[in-house]
């Protein structure tokens, strides 16, 4: 996919004074030493300094004190343990709060998204690219079903939401520090980060990929959590739903009217109005499945709107390592002052 704003010149640039890779991470212990050396190997390629933030979505395994060991003995590493598990665009944006670099890479944890492609994502970045993100080609290690079911989901977001988001990618992407400060701005609580992102706007740019396997543990995206991650995309993004039931109401509303009109003059000039039960059985589950339909829509959207007017934080941080917060952002909340030395945090908590 080329350039999708063309019509702006690119503004070459040099290479960022840090980047920062933000990964969001949930019970990822077997996952983590792989994901700690390629990490390291990784900055040892890099043509710039470089912060991890290391993002504990609430794991109930070891990895709470390997992503904190890990911060005692590198400075690089930032991490951020979320009180419990908020989910993975909620882990993001707590992430993405945090970082500092001049670039910004999201980035999964179980290495299914290739930590080298961050040499081709920095090379667009200097050509004056603000957000480059991976398209996946193929994809290995992943049943049938969730390919099919990943295709039919970005076709569709594609029609209903915007015209602009990609196929076939993640969260998998380098933005701009200018971008990701937009982003910091939209602060719903339904959150569709590659939706957000795509509307953004900004210089956008594919760099193709095949993705791999996870490299150890399983999916944390079970398939009702992939449902539900659709259905949020299309609600928080698009009012097609509610039309869709507005539609479906006006048409069973004139086949209800024609129905009554035919009914009408049959009884008027034919007289022969004895056989109704069937007809009236099967209108009335028509209207009555019709309206309720309806009101379920209704009621997705003002379910939403009642969690957004709650105005709850995004994300509860309970703890730091190496990261001094003055500010909490905005939706976003800290449960005590979050100075503390890290190795005090780990005598306390190990
Ligand atoms: N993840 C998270 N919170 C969750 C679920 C997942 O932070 O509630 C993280 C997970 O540790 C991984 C990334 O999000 O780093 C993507 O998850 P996963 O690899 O399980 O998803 P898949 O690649 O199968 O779509
Ligand atoms: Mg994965």
């Amino acid at each position: 996919m080329k350039n999708q704003h063309n019509y702006m010149p690119l503004q070459p640039r040099s290479n960022p004074e840090l980047l920062s890779l933000v990964i969001p991470i949930y019970n990822e212990q077997e996952v983590f030493p792989y994901l700690q050396k390629s990490l390291e190997e990784l900055a040892e390629k890099l043509p710039c300094p470089v912060e991890w933030v290391l993002v504990n979505d609430g794991s109930r395994d070891l990895t709470y004190s390997l992503l904190f060991e890990w911060a005692i003995v590198d400075p690089r590493v930032k991490v951020i343990d979320l009180a419990r598990n908020f989910g993975h665009q909620a882990a993001l944006t707590a992430g993405l709060d945090h970082a500092i670099g001049d670039a910004i890479v999201v980035m999964d944890a179980d290495l299914q998204d290739p930590p080298e492609l961050i040499l081709e994502m920095l090379e667009k970045y200097r050509e004056g690219y603000d957000v480059a993100f991976a398209q996946r080609t193929k994809r290995y290690g992943e049943t049938a079903f969730k390919r099919v079911t990943a295709n039919v989901f970005y076709r569709m977001m594609r029609r209903f939401i915007h015209k602009d988001i990609p196929a076939n990618t993640g969260d998998f992407r380098l933005m701009s520090k200018n971008v990701v400060n937009a982003l910091s701005h939209l602060r719903e609580g339904q959150r569709f980060l590659r939706g957000m992102i795509a509307w953004i706007g900004f210089s956008q740019i594919a760099i193709p990929f095949e993705r791999p396997p996870r490299i150890a543990g399983q999916t944390k995206y079970p398939v009702y959590k992939m449902m539900k991650f659709a259905w949020d995309a299309i609600l928080s993004f698009s009012s097609v739903p509610l039309r869709m039931a507005m539609v479906l109401g006006f048409m069973v509303f004139w086949f209800g009217v024609g129905y009554g009109l035919y009914a009408f003059i049959r009884a008027i000039v034919y007289h022969d109005l004895v056989p109704g039960w069937a007809t009236l059985v099967i209108l009335q589950s028509l209207i009555g499945g019709t309206i309720l339909l309806c009101l379920g829509i209704t009621g997705e959207y003002i379910g939403r709107i009642y969690d957004e007017i709650k105005q709850r934080p995004i994300y509860i941080v309970r703890e730091y390592a190496n990261l001094v917060v003055s500010n909490p952002p905005r939706r976003g909340i800290v449960s005590h002052l979050p100075n503390k030395d890290s190795k005090e945090v780990l005598k306390e908590r190990v």
